[in-house]
């Protein structure tokens, strides 16, 4: 399979803009080689510059639950388009919307709307600071909450990829107000409670991690986060970027019946299309401007064509769709764990709603040093030879992998023996 116009397109972005991309992960640097310049995408499938197809379980990074194109997310941007693309003015698109959210998300009654994910929890954090009066808050190892300065700690994954969990530039007084603790650790949650009376404004979790690869939480864990935030006066966020109506309509928090105080949204409710929300209880939410002291805005805050794109995607989704998911993702991940069996490869392997993972190291992993075990140059090997058979997997061992609602069992089938195929060149190289 040739990449030469993936590798000119590469080449000539590189003049222009640092590093060739606009966000560190899409680089490749985890894997090696060149990125996969695509043209489009239609379904489960991308097809790149050089006329390439892949079967896509990257799905830009979790958005694209229904496939990409699906024609009524693209009738419904079409329509909107047509009627402007941005009035800075309320729409009714938004409420609708919101609307889906509060009645599927069981810990919101209020929503606001931005622009990323990143921006959705930037706000959160002020809203829960600005709520409780505190400035510190506690955040995972390995976690990823975005790009804002909070969140460069220990933070997860493309940062974590490129060895910058802690990047430059982020001003030492605010790396003093996240504090660390390893994910799974509730009595290191505790301790740092207890070391920091009355200063902790929030804990913010992904209550599953999708940014490690996957890594999920042991029994009894959110509960015990639920218990302490309450315990001492701090509000508990849950980052349900990656999660939110990706394991199920109503996150994690519906599968584990853990309700947070706080619920950052992205991905899949913007339909592909740029969007972050968070929301939470109306006694919290309204504490935002213009009704409240803690203040946000945004230009293109629930912008009408995201709107419409979320809009059209989750009326796409139901319960039955994760069960169908979840069934295909466990086909798909129990397919590869048996042929990283048979050649005695270390794996640990997991699957949530439409959400798979797998690391190349013996189970279980429960944390960032667990994941970080993982025999990442194994990883980089595999990942090109499932390239250059199709499958596009994330450029990094530190990412979960997505299903859509174009993916079948004919495509599983053909990935897991890509993967045994993988596999056999990987070791007649080495
Ligand atoms: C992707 C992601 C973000 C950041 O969202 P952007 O839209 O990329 O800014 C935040 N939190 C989690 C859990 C994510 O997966």
């Amino acid at each position: 399979m040739t990449r030469a116009g993936s590798e000119a397109a590469f080449a000539a972005a590189k003049r222009v803009i640092p590093g060739g991309v606009n966000s560190t992960v899409r680089a490749f640097k985890a894997v090696g080689g060149t990125p996969v310049f695509v043209r489009e995408a239609k379904g489960a499938y991308l097809t790149d510059v050089d006329g390439n197809r892949y079967l896509d379980y990257v799905l830009s990074w979790g958005p694209m639950i229904a496939g990409h194109a699906h024609p009524a997310v693209v009738e419904a941007v079409q329509r909107a388009a047509e009627r402007g693309t941005s009035y800075g003015t309320p729409t009714e698109y938004e409420t609708e919307l919101a609307q889906l959210i509060v009645d599927a998300v069981p810990s919101v009654e209020k929503v606001r709307f931005c622009s990323s994910g990143t921006e959705a929890t930037a706000n959160a954090i002020r809203l829960a600071r600005g709520y409780t009066g505190r400035d510190k808050f506690i955040k995972f190892e390995g976690c990823y909450h975005g790009s804002a300065d909070p969140f460069l700690i220990a933070a997860g994954s493309s940062a974590l990829t490129m060895g910058v969990p802690n990047s430059k530039g982020v001003p030492a007084g605010t790396a003093r107000d996240t504090i660390i603790v390893p994910y799974n650790d509730a009595a290191a949650v505790r301790a740092a409670f207890e070391a920091n009376p009355g200063e902790i404004a929030a804990v913010i979790v992904e209550p599953y991690v999708g940014n490690m690869g996957l890594v999920l939480p042991v029994p009894g864990f959110l509960q015990e986060l639920r218990a302490l935030t309450r315990e001492h006066g701090a509000l508990l966020v849950f980052d349900e970027v990656m999660t939110g109506f990706r394991v199920a309509l109503g996150g994690v928090q519906a599968r584990e019946r853990v309700l947070p105080d706080v619920t950052t949204l992205g991905k899949v409710i913007g339909g592909g299309l740029p969007v972050g929300a968070f929301g939470g209880a109306a006694e919290i939410m309204d504490r935002l401007t213009p009704d409240g002291d803690v203040f946000q805005a945004g230009t293109l805050s629930g912008n009408p064509l995201a709107m419409a794109a979320g809009i059209a995607t989750l009326r796409l989704l139901n319960d039955d769709t994760y069960v169908h998911l979840e069934r295909l993702a466990k086909r798909l991940i129990d397919g590869m764990a048996e042929v990283f069996r048979r050649r005695g490869v270390p794996h640990t392997v997991a699957a949530a709603g439409s959400m798979m993972g797998f690391f190349f190291a013996d189970g279980p992993v429960t944390d960032l040093a667990g994941a970080k075990r993982s025999d990442t140059a194994l990883y980089g090997r595999f990942f090109h030879a499932m390239l250059d058979r199709g499958v596009y997997l994330a450029p990094s061992q530190f990412e979960a992998g997505f299903l859509s609602l174009a993916h079948n069992e004919a495509d599983i089938d053909r990935t897991i023996a890509a993967a045994d195929a993988a596999l056999d060149e990987v070791y007649a190289c080495r």
